[in-house]
């Protein structure tokens, strides 16, 4: 049968379509599928319709060694609807548990999402291939194990726009409409994107085993982790310790990352916290459009617990839960034990706080320290928030303002609601800018390589989704323009750098998926 006209297969029927005559394309590894059976299920993905392509990424697919030309065939489409399960794969939905919104919740898992594989990228590092949105495992619990097409397009989005701003994340290497519908509030068109990630290990996974009292399913996991993607690690005194301080930094070095670039994650549970310090599921997320400190757009997070400046403490809460399940493993002297595992949790603060104000110094333009480099960026953020001033263009016009005089400061004190706030504030700076010895035509392109004109704000995923509810592709085409080039300034889109007009703000956002 032509791959084309290929009907939906029963779904253990992996060579119905011919797949096994085909050379498979991918060729993926399956070490995670090699450990004990009690680490996940064996699944298949649900079979769909009528798949479509909305988008394959042909820059990652050349990253990951693969042709992009054979993913935009329609056999590499049957593999991203779920339709087709390639031959080198081993699907599987990964088991883990965690603590949402502060609650332990025994068994969460893979509810809508198959892992693959494992590619090596062009780098030699393994990948995690998984497709979300594809169907019942037995982690659904009331699930349907489906993904709503907007929230395919919004994590698609998100997680590309994240990448190009240099910030760890996890990334999307396809995305298909699924010919279905999903039942939410109402009904909907259904989606499933394909995600890549360096590990798809949370900090979840390893309290699934802790907390049912699998110390060996601890240790297994712990080293299957130390072997595929901390090997460095497994000759320091104390590989654990050393994994958890090292996650420990790696997360507080992403937080402030987010925090540099105006992010808030949005659902920053335990089984949401990468081991690897990549963003991982994007759900309820949100670049902010005017500066809050306590933005909070999840409309299921009422106490504003992951607000935008709670994400570092909540961070840390995450990596103590991470840092229980690892005592046993740390000393056999429980004392000795927790006292490790202080030591490695440290190493959050000088992570973050390192990342964090450097990053603000760079935004204004500093490139030697002096003290009170930090206070005078936080000065901005303050005046900021009391005058409602967007975020990302504050900082990229800032880039753009003259060191020396205030002629051109129009447009940038304009986004302040009173304008003389951002006067006062740069009556300082200037002075403090005079005393680098650097061009001012040099900040000012070093400002624009780290202050984006372009992130992805709320109300362009709805532009463009309902573009392609409509059938024109071009909004979502323009945006991943310019996001992947969000340091460049795209004049034939400046629209996408603009904030939202009053009828078109989002105050909410939603896991929705
Ligand atoms: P998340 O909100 O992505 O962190 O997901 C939390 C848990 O709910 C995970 O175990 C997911 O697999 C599960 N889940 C979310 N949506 C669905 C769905 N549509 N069907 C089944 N499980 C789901
Ligand atoms: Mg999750």
């Amino acid at each position: 049968m032509a791959l084309s006209d290929a009907q939906p297969a029963g779904p253990a029927d992996r060579t119905q379509d011919g797949a096994r005559d085909r050379p498979d394309v991918f060729g993926f590894e399956t070490s995670y599928a090699r450990l004990p059976e009690r680490f996940y299920a064996r699944v298949q993905p649900a079979q769909v319709r009528d798949p479509k392509f909305l988008r394959v990424n042909g820059t990652l697919a050349r990253e990951l060694g693969l042709d992009p030309d054979q993913l935009e065939t329609d056999a590499a489409l049957q593999v991203f609807a779920g339709n087709r399960v390639p031959e080198s794969a081993d699907p599987i939905a990964q088991a883990y548990a965690g603590h949402q919104f502060g609650n332990w919740v025994p068994q969460l898992g893979d509810g809508r999402a198959v892992l693959l594989g494992e590619l090596t990228d062009r780098n030699g590092v393994k990948r995690d291939v998984q497709l979300k949105g594809a169907g019942k495992t037995p982690f659904s619990r009331m699930g349907d194990g489906r993904a709503a097409l907007f929230p395919v397009v919004a994590e698609y989005l998100g997680s590309e726009a994240m990448a190009a701003l240099g910030v760890p994340t996890t990334r999307a290497l396809a995305m298909v409409t699924t010919g279905e519908r999903v039942i939410r509030e109402d009904i909907r068109p259904g989606g499933v994107i394909a995600r890549v990630a360096t590990s798809h290990v949370r900090v979840g996974t390893f309290e699934y085993f802790a907390r049912n009292g699998d110390q060996q399913g601890v240790k297994q996991l712990a080293d299957y982790v130390l072997d595929r993607h901390y090997p460095e690690l497994k000759a320091a005194d104390s590989p654990y310790a050393a994994l958890l301080q090292e996650v420990t930094r790696r997360t507080g070095d992403l937080v402030a990352q987010w925090m540099l670039v105006g992010f808030i994650h949005g659902v920053m549970n335990t089984d949401n916290v990468s081991i690897v310090g990549e963003t991982i599921d994007y759900g309820p997320f949100a670049w902010m459009d005017s500066y809050h400190p306590a933005a909070c757009f999840s409309a299921v997070d009422m106490g504003g617990r992951y607000a935008f400046n709670q994400q570092p403490q909540m961070a840390h809460w995450n990596l103590c839960r991470f840092a229980e399940t690892l005592l046993p493993l740390l000393s056999e002297d429980t004392e000795q034990g927790k006292q490790a595992a202080y030591d490695a949790l440290g190493a959050f603060e000088p992570a973050f706080d390192a990342r964090f104000n450097a990053g603000l110094r760079a935004k204004i333009g500093l490139q030697t320290e002096q003290e009170g480099d930090v206070d005078l960026a936080l000065d901005l953020l303050r005046r900021m928030a009391e005058e409602s001033a967007d975020f990302t263009l504050t900082f990229r016009r800032l880039s753009d303002a003259d060191g020396a005089d205030t002629g051109h400061d129009e447009q940038l004190r304009a986004l302040f609601r009173d304008p003389a706030s951002f006067d006062a504030w740069a009556q300082q700076w200037r002075p403090r800018l005079a005393r680098e010895a650097r061009a001012d035509s040099d900040r000012k392109a070093a400002m624009r390589a780290v202050n984006p004109a372009f992130v992805l704000r709320k109300h362009h995923v709805y532009r463009a989704y309902d573009g392609i509810l409509a059938g024109d592709h071009s909004p979502l085409d323009a945006l991943l323009t310019v996001l992947a080039e969000p340091f460049a300034d795209h004049p034939e889109h400046a629209d996408l750098a603009q904030p939202p007009a009053q009828n078109e703000i989002v105050r909410n956002t939603f896991c929705g998926t």
